[in-house]
């Protein structure tokens, strides 16, 4: 049987440049390596503004991937991107209530916006193609397809958290949202804490019924919720580690610095990823190692994310504080504790930073995976693996139970983490490793596509409309 053709629709789509090289988001990364593989387009925002939204459509090939983009008015980017994507649902995915919007204006545009894609997308889409939804942008695309009487197979994949049930209740429009994930017939999330906390709403709040294998049905309509995580494309990124570009890296790296102790972190400049908290564990691990100090360093890669929110504005002036601060205390003349880099990298060039690295930290407040977390596992040399300190609240922790796992609201676990790490004999280092590396290896990229859309492929194709 010929393989469906995929159509993948997501927010951003970014035209793969190169197989390894460009500073990509971890969704970006996984999309286009799945689409390598299969035929089909990927469908989005293109980034870019137009004065007047018209539909037209610009198609593209690179690397193998065939892309499909539309412009959005400056309204639909404040509105839906900015606003409603950015500063109602992400924060209060991420249990940050306190920072989340809720502007009729902000839900307006969302729905606008995906009435838009909907409109657009839908004549693309071939009788026998599995459609694949992604992400917080689009949650009711799904149902707007619908109305347009599509009846092909349609999947969602969350990539961020499912919130718990009182929590999602301070969004005005809740139930709206809720029912409107019921239009597909496969819905992703990326840990079971997610998935139940999904369950948890369906039951409580619409009166849901559950069944065999993840199924849920809510006023005749039954999808599969499962927990389907992503991983990294394992074997790929292994390879870029002992890359040219990623051991001319790790040379440097080594000689800069100077025989001492590398810790590393790589994170977008996002209130999620807990990097206050990180500098201020750090801060407390050297208080309280005077030995260490001179024989270690933090190197935070940190390049600031969708600037046009104030919060992350305030994060950042947060962060520029608060690593001068614990640099000016406990720096000397030839050590500086925090090197704090704003700037992005290459991933080839990550990957030679994460196997010059002792220790990885990683340790997100909230995280719907943490890809960094993967990475910095596969770049690690067998012979002399770096140790991963992940926070419990990182998707990845459902997985990587071999890391050290740590409450990254208390900068005690993070110190005592920290040294933990530094003291871990080799053996001990060797043998987490492997563990954490057997899963990377099993529950990979291509392990996470087919894992969705075989669930997708067994979904029952959508029953006409009544009448
Ligand atoms: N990344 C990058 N260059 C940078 C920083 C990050 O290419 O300077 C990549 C990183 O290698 C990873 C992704 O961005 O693949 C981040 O994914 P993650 O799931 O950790 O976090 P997200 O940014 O999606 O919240």
């Amino acid at each position: 049987r010929p393989m469906s053709r995929l159509v993948i629709i997501s927010n951003r789509v970014s035209v793969p440049t190169s197989d390894v090289g460009g500073a990509q988001g971890g969704l970006s990364v996984a999309l286009a390596a799945a689409l390598r593989e299969s035929t089909g387009i990927w469908f989005g925002w293109s980034g870019e503004e137009t004065a007047h939204f018209s539909g037209h459509i610009n198609f593209q090939r690179n690397f193998g991937v065939t892309t499909a983009t539309i412009d959005l008015e400056a309204q639909d980017i404040d509105e839906y991107y900015n606003g409603y994507a950015n500063r109602t649902l992400w924060p209060l995915f991420h249990y940050r209530v306190d920072l989340a919007e809720f502007e009729r204006g902000f839900a307006g545009g969302y729905e606008r916006v995906n009435a838009r894609f909907a409109d657009t997308v839908a004549p693309l889409i071939e009788a026998e193609d599995l459609v694949w939804v992604h992400d917080y942008h689009l949650i009711p695309l799904g149902q707007k397809l619908r109305e347009r009487g599509c009846r092909n197979r349609i999947g969602f994949f969350l990539h961020i958290p499912w919130p718990p049930t009182p929590l999602l209740l301070s969004l005005p429009s809740h139930r709206e949202l809720v029912q409107s994930v019921f239009a597909y017939d496969v819905v992703g999330f990326q840990t079971l804490d997610s998935l139940e906390a999904f369950r948890d709403y369906a039951r409580v709040q619409l009166d849901a019924e559950f069944g065999e294998d993840g199924s849920v049905t809510h006023e005749g309509r039954t999808i599969r919720a499962i927990a389907c995580p992503i991983g990294i494309d394992t074997a790929e990124f292994r390879a870029s580690a002992t890359s040219e570009v990623a051991l001319g890296v790790f040379e440097r790296m080594r000689l800069s610095a100077n025989g001492r102790t590398m810790i590393i972190g790589v994170d977008r400049l996002d209130y999620s990823k807990g990097l206050e908290e990180r500098f201020l564990g750090y801060e407390r691990f050297l208080g309280s190692h005077p030995d260490q100090h001179g024989a270690v360093f933090l190197l935070q890669i940190a390049p600031p994310s969708r600037a046009d929110v104030q919060s992350y504005q305030e994060i950042r002036a947060h962060l520029d504080a608060l690593s001068g601060r614990i640099n000016g205390e406990f720096a000397d003349a030839e050590w500086v504790p925090i090197r704090y880099v704003n700037k992005g990298h290459r991933r080839d060039q990550l990957a030679g930073m994460y196997r010059a690295a002792r220790i990885g930290l990683v340790t997100p407040l909230r995280d719907g995976m943490n890809l960094v977390a993967k990475e910095y596992v596969a770049a690690q040399d067998p012979a002399d693996p770096g140790v991963l300190i992940l926070s419990r609240f990182a998707g990845a922790a459902e997985q990587l139970v071999d890391a050290l796992l740590i409450n990254p609201h208390s900068p005690e676990d993070m110190a005592d983490a920290i040294a933990t790490a530094l003291a871990m004999p080799l053996a001990e280092r060797i043998a987490r490793w492997r563990r954490l590396m057997d899963n990377i290896e099993a529950e990979d990229v291509i392990w996470w596509r087919r894992r969705f859309t075989e669930a997708l492929e067994a979904a029952r194709p959508h029953p006409l409309p009544p009448g």
